[in-house]
């Protein structure tokens, strides 16, 4: 499905920073806000295909009754789900298409694509993690630094850095005793998310009932 078509769309946490940036990106397609929720604050004036939730793990539950009230797919971008969370996500999944990931960034999972095919050339050489991230982020190392690193399947160093406002860097380098590879990606802003987010919305709007992760939007998207 193109991304010229338009999304009938809720969005849970609509007042918050990623919120925002969706209805943003979200309105330069004509994309309709037909349903918003955030903390004491719900606007229902139609039916959603989609319901995207980026908000708190506090909102889960009635996130997942919307969907079943609406038959609408699930986009969650929401940190911090425990594993009852899962299970409750994963019982939605079996009646319509759900959509989860720590980061919606499509670079991102590309970058983890390439560590899970081409990861095993660099055995035998040194590798390391470097992530870099505004001085307002609390947990260190990042999500997205441990997912890269499992998705090599080994154990690396991972080094941390808060500086200033850097929207979020990555960088893994491998090393032996003459050369260095360095892959990295680079976040601009909230954009990169909202980018993914869209993609994973418009291909919710068409997959059948299951449990995705963006790897599934990326092998639907003609992006490889
Ligand atoms: P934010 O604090 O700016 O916004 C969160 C919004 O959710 C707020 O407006 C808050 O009032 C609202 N909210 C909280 N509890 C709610 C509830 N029970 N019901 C309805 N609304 C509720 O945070 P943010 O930066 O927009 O991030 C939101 C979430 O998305 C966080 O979990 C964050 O870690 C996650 N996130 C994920 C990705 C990704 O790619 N997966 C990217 C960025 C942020």
């Amino acid at each position: 499905m193109g991304s010229n078509v338009n999304l009938r769309y809720g969005l849970v946490g609509s007042m918050g920073k990623m919120g925002r940036e969706i209805k943003d990106y979200f309105s330069t397609f004509g994309d309709k806000l037909v349903f918003e929720t955030d903390r004491d604050y719900i606007n229902e004036s139609g039916r959603p295909d989609v319901i995207i939730d980026f908000s708190s793990p506090t909102a889960l539950v009635s996130t997942i009754e919307y969907c079943k009230k609406y038959c609408a797919g699930l986009v969650i971008g929401t940190t911090g789900l425990n594993e009852e969370d899962f299970d409750k996500l994963k019982e939605l999944s079996q009646s319509v298409p759900v959509v989860q990931s720590y980061n919606f960034a499509e670079g991102v999972n590309i970058l983890k694509e390439i560590l899970e095919m081409f990861g095993s050339y660099f055995d035998g050489w040194d590798g390391a993690i470097v992530e870099i991230h505004h001085n307002q982020k609390k947990d260190a190392p990042s999500g997205t630094a441990i997912m890269l690193k499992n998705s090599l399947g080994r154990e690396l160093p991972i080094s941390s850095l808060r500086i200033g406002g850097i929207f979020g860097e990555h960088t893994v380098i491998f090393s032996n005793a003459g050369e260095v590879v360095k892959i990295s990606h680079t976040a601009l802003s909230r954009r990169a998310f909202a980018i993914g987010v869209r993609k994973a919305a418009l291909f919710a709007m068409q997959a059948e009932k299951g449990f995705n992760s963006y790897r599934d939007v990326l092998r639907n998207s003609g992006n490889h």
